[in-house]
This record gives C-alpha cells, structure tokens and sequence, in this order.
C-alpha cells in the first residue's frame, strides 16, 4: 500500500463521521468519485453524508445513491450536528468550486482532496491529486482496492460512470490494457456499460434536444486556424424552455468537424453571463485559455466565467485566442512536468 492510502486507511479507522463534496456544475465523475467513496466508507461503518450544493442533471438520477445526496440548503441548517468530521473533497481544483458547501472547510477537522486537474490548488490537509488519470473515480477505485474492500455494484456504477464521463466514452483517453482491466473488474462487480453509456451521452429531454438545434445551427468553424464556435443565448434557453443542464454534451459537436482541433462554447446561462467550454483535440492545450479568463479545467478540456454582451465576450475571447494559436505554449512543459511530479508521489 502506497504512503497515502496508509495515511487515509488511518483516518478512516480513526474517525467516525464523514463528509464528502464535489464541484459546482456537477459530471459524471464529480458525481461517481463521491458517491463511490460514500459507499466505500459505508462498508467500513462509517456515517458518510455526501453533500452539495446545485441541481443534479436528471440524467444521472440512475446512479446508486443518487437520492440520499443532501443539498447544502438542508445540511446548512445543521451544521453543528458535523463535530469532528473529515471532509473529503473530490474532483474540485479548488475550494470557490464547492459553492455553499466551501463553508464546512474551516470548520471540520480534516480536509481530504482527491482530484486530477492539473490546477488543483492543493488546498487539503492531505492532498492526493493525479493529473494523468482519466476521472477522479480511480482514485477511490485504488482506494478500494488499497483497503482491500469488496467491491460491490454500487461502487463499481459509480466509479466506471466516472470514467466514461470523463473520457467522452473513451474519445479522450486511449483505452489501455491496465485500464480495459479495471473496467472488467468493475464490470464483473456488477457495473453495466450500456447503462452508464446510454444515460450520460443519448438520454436527453426533448428541450435538449431543440437546444442541440439551436447550438448547431448558430455553429462556426474557422477552417484556417481549425477552431470552432457555438453559442447559445438566453433567447435560445427560453424558446426551448431548456435549462443548463439541457446544453450538457453539446460542445462536444465542435470537435465532430474534420481538421476542427478547438472548440469555443458560450452558454449565456444569465442574461449578460456566460458560461465557457474550451474543448481540444490533439497537441493544443486549452487550459491557459481558461486561466487567463479566471477559470481552470484539464489541458484538454477547460472552462471559465465571463460577463458582457455577446459580442464582447465574443471579442475578448475569440481575439485571445488567436494570439494564442499565434505563439507557441510556453507552460505545456511545466504542466506535464508537475502531472509527473504528482504521480510519482503517489
Ligand atoms: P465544462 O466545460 O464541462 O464545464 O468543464 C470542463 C472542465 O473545466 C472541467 O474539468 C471543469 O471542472 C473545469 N471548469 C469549467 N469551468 C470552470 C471554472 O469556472 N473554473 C475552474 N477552475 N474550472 C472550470
Ligand atoms: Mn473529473
């Protein structure tokens, strides 16, 4: 066993009480790496509560141990019933990411912050994060294993949900034989693939799918400098009476197009506030881009928050980016050479 899976053994034979949290925005591996560590904790006696603070995407209501996830509003009003608990974090970069539930930081007794983005801030009391892997659910994955634990069905749903959301069903990680390995376990554990494949890419309201419409229609694609846009207004959210979680898996399509190596999605998800999606495919990391704008992600996928009309937004980003494609990357390397670092001290 690993130094740190000894360290987390001990806390967990040592505490009784934990909480567990992801990011705002919530994926399927957000989602998967929590839910899988609630279970995990659940086999060892533990009183484990997984708390957070957003609407949860109906397309993930298939998940095991989707009903019993408390919303911050709830839990906030007990927060004194929580002495001595362990907060583990899971597949958040840093801490603003939780929303409401950032409050319980500096008021448990522990923080544990498992991820694999390459920004993570470090933020923990123990911090084990792995920018090389697919989906943070692996992390739980090895904790279980470390902890020699049975895994059961419903780690196993969450843990492979996590995983094949994060890899786009396997288009943005090469399928190796360690992991088509992990997968047979967790298959043979009682997860179903063409479950977790058909809920979290092909089961979609009818309001999702005239927002797809309206995405792919307002689509533009650079041909010379390869990248692709698409935006979606305020206006297109209410002639679809679509919400958010409805424009999930649409930036994907910007990456469909031969030659296509980014994608830029605005989401105006308020009027005159955007969400934004960078997508990439092949040797170009996106993930300045989303820092320079104050948001953060993977090197391959990558998102921030902006405000202003339309157009501007547009300008501002669009005239960054060009600049970027422009010059050549000067902090791919140190990226690469922290996700080593980060391995290594595993
Ligand atoms: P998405 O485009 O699907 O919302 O996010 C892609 C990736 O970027 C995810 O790993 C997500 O956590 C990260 N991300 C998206 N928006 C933000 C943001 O505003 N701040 C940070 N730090 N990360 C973000
Ligand atoms: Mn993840």
């Amino acid at each position: 066993m690993n130094q740190i899976s000894q360290k987390l053994k001990k806390i967990i034979d040592h505490y009784s009480q934990f909480v567990i949290s992801s990011h705002q925005n919530v994926d399927g591996d957000g989602l998967g790496s929590a839910l899988s560590l609630h279970f995990l904790l659940q086999s060892q006696g533990k009183k484990s509560t997984v708390v957070y603070d957003g609407n949860i995407p109906y397309f993930y209501q298939f998940l095991p141990g989707i009903d019993e996830i408390s919303s911050w509003e709830d839990f906030s009003r007990n927060l004194d019933a929580f002495p001595q608990t362990v907060f583990w974090v899971l597949d958040c970069s840093n801490p603003a990411r939780l929303g409401g539930v950032e409050r319980l930081l500096p008021n448990c007794s522990l923080v544990v912050n498992l991820d694999h983005h390459p920004d993570n801030s470090h933020f923990g009391d123990i911090n084990l994060v792995c920018p090389q892997i697919p989906a943070s659910s692996l992390l739980v994955y090895q904790l279980i294993k470390d902890l020699e634990v049975a895994l059961n069905r419903e780690m196993a749903t969450n843990i492979l949900t996590g995983i094949i959301t994060d890899t786009g069903g396997f288009q943005f990680f090469e399928l190796d034989q360690k992991l088509i390995g992990i997968i047979d376990e967790l298959v043979g554990a009682g997860a179903s693939m063409s479950t977790i494949m058909r809920h979290a890419f092909h089961y979609r309201s009818v309001q999702a799918l005239k927002l797809l419409g309206r995405a792919l229609e307002n689509l533009w694609f650079d041909s010379q400098l390869k990248y692709t846009i698409i935006h979606l207004s305020q206006e297109d959210f209410l002639a679809c009476q679509a919400k958010e979680e409805d424009a999930e898996g649409i930036v994907d399509y910007g990456l469909f197009i031969p030659g296509a190596e980014i994608t830029v999605f605005f989401k105006e998800v308020k009027p005159k506030n955007f969400k934004v999606s960078l997508r990439s495919r092949g040797k170009i990391n996106v993930l300045p881009v989303a820092h320079q704008f104050g948001g953060g992600g993977h090197l391959k996928a990558a998102g921030f928050k902006i405000s202003g009309s339309y157009p501007e937004v547009n300008k501002k980003v669009i005239a960054f980016l060009k600049e970027f494609l422009a010059h050549p990357q000067d902090d791919k390397e140190t990226l690469e050479e922290d996700a080593r670092r980060s391995i290594e001290s595993l």
